[in-house]
């Protein structure tokens, strides 16, 4: 049924008196198990790592779902557009209800039961894993799965495939700063305080991050900064609507990221601002820091990046100030991650941090921007490929056998450490690779780099599994659709960009014919001759959660759905019911490293991974968009969305479009050496001249992921989604489009 909006903010940031309803849908809603207020549910969005507090009202008469914004620390009274739309999601006409097979890729899916659907899932494991071995099975996931669904999974890849080939999309958005976090501090948590800290800080550096679009309501935060007379700096190729707000825009050359932090630090170091006390008591590495950033003076970072002189000295003179006055604070999003220098840029962007004696002042530190709505829980409970639950090492022998003892297997059952998304991907299909995928909750062919190259390493498995709510440009390459539920369908937790946990809470049945991730798993498992340890049930899965972490880095096991019920969500780690959640970390002058201090570790700038040159003369950025979700999976199936953003646009600066003869509004085929990609071009001079602007979120002919470079961060195997060198053709045909008018998409 189409959505009829009684009322809403469509557009805005936070219409907190507005609300936005779908009216009739048309199945009954009845809430099920769920946190009441007033006849509401309170629950969070189905989108982004803020995961916004919001409440849905069902109204079974009318069976329509409300949604209001809530009063919660990260959004305060604010949703953006999909928040705000987000109910369009439960009774989108196209969405599946049906588990379907085919016996050939070249054939039309049918409709089958759940049993016949299973069974053939389980048959082909079986039978691939007797042929070729257990790794011959492979599993990916999502960072928008719930906690106990990615805990799950973990599970099951260990435990009932025996495979060690599981990793997750969430390698392409938060593993560079994961990696970089974890050997200087320890620990990976995307904020080390609670979100509203950050607008009581004097002096906030954000890198590569546009939260006015992806995250509006993180803007509230960033602004109170602003209007209390602080500093917020933005670094960004692009003049973004973030940077348009911030009181100084470093408009860097893309990626050149590493090179502008190690000139800061040069600056911090040479006009008298590092914290000797601090680097003294807390921290190791320095000197060997600074042998680099003594190479990196003002005026060669200028060559390098573009960004003048004297705004690397404003920007070094606002952090100091914020420290000396209410604090200073130092952030990264996917703009520094995502290359293959990624793990080093946030690295240097730690190193800067620690130089100033940031990381455990008050309203101070490092932190992470996450993306996705579960990225960070996604990243702890073991579906990486090197990971154990609680962010436990697979290698380490004890992380081994505490986890086994909480799954009743031998340690020396569980596998090793498995290949990372994209080195996963390269390998389905190939001799020595996986010939046998289950995907859940991700469209790797429209978020993962290289992307048609990816659809041929699907093409060449011998079974394609992929769980999903629509038809997304994954799935249509499968030998199998699972149906499932989806957020406000479903109970669980989720773990924000604060490191809070906080709860998902149904609030409507599904539509008949769905089932859960979580069951399907079960089912599984029993078909495999596992029937013992997969419970479908999330509270059960989470109380194994929480035994299975306890003692890890992420120790959840002090937090219970009661506590989160009853708090505003619980902060990890928290080892103890009786003790609070840590929300403030290295408070204590500590870091969970070996000897107590954070490490500054020293990394040198490199060129990336495909410069330019007279064939491919321009550079690509990519990134995403106000109206649209990671590969568009969800927000292309809601109307309101689709309306206001139907298609991407390519963001070209006017003297760039003379010299092509290009014009706003022509269609344009960005081209690199590996596919092309085609927009509309949109002429603006908020680019640099030598750089050109895509959004992510389509499929087809405008998936720029086509075009993307999947050169590999050697660390965390990040690629360099960010930039690379292409060529740029005026095209007069409209792309390809999928058979439903609308280019369709799948989950993440
Ligand atoms: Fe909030 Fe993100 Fe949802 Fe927008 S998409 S309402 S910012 S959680």
């Amino acid at each position: 049924m189409q959505g009829i909006y009684r009322s809403g903010n469509m557009t805005d940031v936070d219409g907190k008196s507005a609300a936005h309803t779908i009216a009739n849908m048309a199945a009954e809603t009845p809430v099920v198990d769920a946190r009441l207020q007033n006849g509401a549910v309170e629950t969070h969005c189905a989108y982004c790592a803020l995961q916004c507090g919001m409440s849905l009202t069902v109204d079974g008469g009318e069976s329509s779902v409300e949604v209001a914004p809530l009063d919660f620390p990260t959004n305060r009274g604010g949703l953006c557009q999909k928040g705000w739309t987000s109910a369009d999601l439960l009774r989108s006409p196209r969405r599946l209800t049906s588990p379907m097979i085919r016996d050939s890729r070249s054939e039309p899916f049918r409709e089958v039961s759940w049993d016949v659907a299973l069974d053939v899932v389980a048959d082909g494991i079986r039978s691939t894993q007797a042929k070729h071995g257990n790794d011959a099975v492979a599993v990916f996931g999502g960072g928008g799965l719930t906690n106990e669904k990615a805990y799950q999974l973990g599970k099951f890849a260990r435990v009932a495939l025996r495979t060690s080939n599981i990793d997750y999309n969430g390698r392409y958005c938060m593993s560079s700063a994961a990696a970089a976090s974890n050997r200087a501090f320890g620990i990976d948590r995307g904020l080390p305080f609670p979100l509203p800290d950050l607008a009581e800080s004097g002096a906030v550096l954000v890198m590569g991050g546009n939260v006015a679009e992806t995250m509006p309501p993180f803007m509230q935060h960033l602004n109170a900064v602003r209007d209390a007379g602080g500093d917020v700096i933005v670094a960004d190729p692009r003049r973004t609507a973030t940077a348009d707000q911030a009181t100084l825009h470093l408009q860097l050359m893309p990626g050149t990221d590493l090179a502008l932090a190690l000139g800061l630090l040069h600056i911090v170091v040479a006009d008298g601002h590092v914290d000797r006390d601090y680097i003294t008591s807390r921290t190791t590495g320095f000197d060997d820091v600074w042998r680099v950033a003594t190479q990196w003076w003002p005026e060669r970072v200028e060559r390098v990046t573009g960004v003048p002189v004297a705004a690397q000295r404003a920007t070094v003179r606002a952090l100091a100030t914020g420290r000396a006055g209410r604090g200073a604070v130092v952030l990264t999003a996917r703009g520094a991650e995502q290359h293959s220098k990624g793990t080093d840029t946030v690295t240097a962007l730690i190193n800067l941090s620690l130089a100033l004696g940031l990381p455990g002042r008050p309203h101070s530190g490092y932190g992470c921007i996450t993306g996705q709505g579960n990225g960070q829980g996604g990243r702890e409970h073991g579906q990486k490929a090197d990971q154990l639950p609680g962010y436990r090492k697979i290698d380490d022998p004890a992380a081994r056998a505490h986890v086994a003892g909480v799954w009743g297997v031998p340690p020396e059952t569980l596998p090793g450490p498995g290949r990372s998304a994209f080195e996963l991907i390269e390998s389905l299909g190939t001799e020595h690779g996986p010939r046998s995928l289950l995907v859940h909750g991700s469209n790797l062919v429209v978020s993962s780099p290289r992307s048609h190259r990816v659809a041929d390493r699907l093409a060449a498995l011998d079974q394609l599994v992929v769980c999903d709510l629509f038809m997304s440009e994954t799935a249509a390459l499968a030998d199998v659709v699972l149906p499932v539920t989806q957020w406000a369908e479903e109970d669980g937790t989720m773990t924000n960009l604060e490191g809070r946990v906080i709860r998902r809470r149904a609030a409507v049945q599904p539509p008949p014919g769905v089932r859960t991730e979580l069951e399907v798993m079960a089912d599984l498992a029993a078909r495999l001759g596992r029937a013992d340890g997969f419970s479908a049930d999330p509270r059960v899965v989470f109380d194994e959660l929480r035994r299975a972490s306890a003692g890890g880095v992420a120790d959840y096991s002090g937090i219970t759905w009661e506590r989160i019920d009853s708090e505003d969500g619980v902060f990890w780690p928290c080892p103890s019911e009786d003790a609070p959640g840590r929300s403030r970390l290295f408070t204590d002058g500590m870091f969970p490293t070996p000897d107590g201090r954070a490490r500054l570790v020293a990394v040198d700038h490199r060129a990336i991974a495909e410069e330019v040159d007279t064939d491919y003369p321009v550079y690509l950025t990519t990134g995403r968009i106000l109206q649209h979700y990671q590969s568009g999976a969800q927000t292309r199936r809601v109307p309101a969305l689709t309306d206001a953003a139907a298609e991407p646009y390519v963001d070209i600066h006017p003297d760039l479009a003379a010299r092509h003869g290009m014009a706003n509004g022509d269609l344009v085929r960005i081209v690199s050496r590996r596919g092309d990609a085609v927009g509309k071009a949109r002429l603006t001079t908020a680019i640099r001249a030598d750089t050109v602007f895509m959004p992510f979120h389509w499929g087809g002919e405008q998936a720029i992921n086509r075009v993307t470079n999947a050169a590999l961060d050697p660390t965390s195997k990040m690629p360099e989604f960010k930039v690379c060198a292409v060529q740029l053709e005026r095209v007069d045909s409209q792309p390809a489009m999928e058979p439903s008018g609308a280019v369709v998409a799948g989950q993440a």
